[in-house]
């Protein structure tokens, strides 16, 4: 049974948001809320899988998020040439996780069916609902999918021994989490169902959704999912850099792994 260890790159940040915009009806709107932006990787041995590939610098800035590493220099700081990367999961298609896609050539990239059917079909007429996707970055999903580079799949979805994909929707319509087996037991990489611990505390929805309903049931399937609430970890979320260590000094506030147990109380 293989064990996979889990990486983090805090590739961008933003310190101009407030709670309001991220809560609906939070008590403290004006109290400032930092929105970090991680993409990750998983490993086990030699085995490498890349899950979702950041921002795109300049559609970064124009939303004003500050980029902190562009994700190729994190992958090669983990040892890993971009150039041989054969597989890449895509939670989902919003921008902030579907740029650097051209920095990894030899890749097979997966995602749920129904998110491809959403970013291609009636509900992108809607400013609501497309604004957090990019025209061309979808266009380059439909040339990847054309190239046979792109597997669209169902709701559940086993991707190695030890990892699999899970739709939740939520967010968007074809949001998904991972289950990934690591040392200390079941970690789910909940991606965007929460973007911040406090969503899945206090069991309140993110402000960006599709569909508020499946976003919260999110809630109960990702405890289905993973072994404790221990074992959960957000997309967005500054405060994973206060319960998991940077993989070296260098890299602090840059590099996390996530497969340790956290130091919870931090
Ligand atoms: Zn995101």
């Amino acid at each position: 049974m293989k064990t996979w260890e889990i990486y983090a790159i805090r590739h961008a940040t933003n310190d101009t948001r407030t709670r309001g915009v991220n809560f609906i009806s939070d008590p403290d709107p004006m109290k400032p809320l930092v929105l970090d932006f991680f993409c990750w990787v998983l490993r086990c041995g030699r085995e490498v899988i890349v899950v979702d590939t950041g921002i795109d610098p300049e559609t970064g800035a124009k939303n004003g998020h500050r980029q902190i590493m562009p994700p190729p220099e994190g992958w090669t700081a983990l040892g890993i040439d971009p150039a041989q990367v054969t597989t890449v999961l895509l939670t989902h298609a919003h921008y902030d996780h579907l740029g650097y896609l051209d920095a990894l050539p030899k890749a097979r990239f997966y995602m749920q069916a129904e998110e491809m059917a959403y970013v291609t079909g009636p509900w992108m007429e809607k400013p609501t609902f497309r604004h957090a996707y990019k025209a061309d970055e979808i266009a380059r999903l439909v040339h990847l999918l054309h190239d046979g580079r792109l597997h669209l799949h169902g709701r559940e979805f086993d991707v190695a021994d030890g990892i699999s994909a899970h739709w939740v929707g939520g967010h968007c319509a074809g949001q998904e989490v991972l289950r990934i087996r690591t040392q200390r037991g079941w970690v789910v990489l909940a991606s965007d169902a929460l973007h911040y611990y406090e969503e899945f505390e206090r069991g309140i929805p993110f402000t960006v959704a599709f569909n508020i309903s499946d976003m919260m049931a999110a809630h109960d399937r990702i405890r289905e999912l993973a072994d404790s609430d221990n074992h959960v970890l957000p997309a967005h979320d500054p405060r994973l850099l206060n319960h998991y260590p940077a993989i070296s000094p260098e890299m602090e506030g840059r590099i996390l792994r996530l497969d340790p147990v956290p130091e919870i109380g931090a």
